[in-house]
């Protein structure tokens, strides 16, 4: 299979390195070059983590890079089977880069990775709603197992059973949900996020505390501000923006301190330093 990844941020990187990793071709249409090239380098050095820690017996970070086309035309996606979008969470954007891809590419699935724009939404600026479907994958992705699925209203079996099919040669399940904002990860982790920040904001604790009450008392690997962190705090401040547009329930307003966060700069482990510091 050929599979087409738009967009090389940290979601396009894994999921074009989840592929050809599997031994599909891939191609990985990117309009910033230096994305481009710290995608390059961060499937190398991930594939090489995977093979120093025993995840992996091989393919070698080269062979796996060498599977890899890059380019920023569009075009070139022509002949894919399945493409997955992964650019910035905004409809304007997405939608655009879907009437794109419908005029560019002859009969692949059109997935998005996006984290809680409908389906049926984005499908509307296509000729072909019955081929489009939701692809949330999970970051890290190489590391993930599951992978939220979202049928829209108009996306079909076909569909579906190709979606399966590729997922299951990158050894991985899919969980198939209905549309709608959100979905289902987003619609509960998005509210937990804002109310973790919330509580920083209002005094009651600090990140520190908030996560250690979720790893501790709850047994989760991870709390809600780390995962926060983690995600990339631009991409959950979008994420609730859209959500909060899109079911007028303003407890997905961004809280402040996350909004003050991005302002500086400060947009979580990609950039070192977030709810928490990784430097
Ligand atoms: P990102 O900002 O890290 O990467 C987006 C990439 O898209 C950038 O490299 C950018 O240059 C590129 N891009 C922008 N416009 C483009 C265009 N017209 N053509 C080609 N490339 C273009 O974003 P991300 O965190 O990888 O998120 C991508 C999508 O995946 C979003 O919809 C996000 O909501 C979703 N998602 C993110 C996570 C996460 O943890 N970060 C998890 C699941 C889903």
């Amino acid at each position: 299979m050929t599979i087409g990844v738009v967009g090389a941020g940290t979601m396009g990187a894994g999921v074009a390195e989840c592929c050809a990793q599997a031994g599909h071709d891939v191609i990985v249409v990117e309009t910033d070059s230096h994305a481009a090239e710290l995608a390059r380098k961060r499937i190398a050095d991930s594939v090489r983590l995977a093979i120093l820690l025993g995840r992996s017996a091989g393919p070698k970070p080269t062979e796996v890079l060498a599977r890899v086309r890059w380019t920023d035309l569009m075009s070139e996606l022509q002949d894919v089977s399945v493409v997955v979008e992964c650019v910035p969470e905004r409809i304007d954007l997405k939608e655009k880069i879907f009437a794109e891809l419908d005029r560019c590419c002859a009969d692949a699935v059109l997935a998005s990775c996006t984290s809680g724009i409908p389906v049926d939404l984005i499908a509307a600026s296509t000729s072909r709603p019955e081929r489009v479907v939701g692809l949330h994958f999970m970051n890290p992705a190489p590391l993930k197992d599951t992978v939220e699925v979202v049928a829209g209203p108009r996306t079909s079996q076909h569909t579906l059973d190709e979606v399966r099919e590729l997922l299951a040669s990158l050894n991985k399940t899919g969980i198939i949900v209905g549309d709608g904002p959100g979905f289902v990860l987003n619609r509960v982790l998005m509210l937990c996020i804002a109310e973790a920040a919330a509580s920083v904001d209002a005094g009651i604790a600090d990140p520190e505390t908030v996560d250690a009450l979720f790893e501790g008392c709850l047994g989760h690997p991870m709390g809600p501000l780390r995962t926060a962190d983690l995600i990339g705090l631009d991409n959950v401040q979008d994420t609730m923006t859209t959500l909060q547009t899109l079911t007028g329930d303003d407890h997905y307003r961004p809280p402040a301190s996350l909004t003050a966060l991005v302002d500086a700069g400060h947009l979580g482990r990609k950039t070192g330093r977030g709810f928490h510091d990784y430097r």
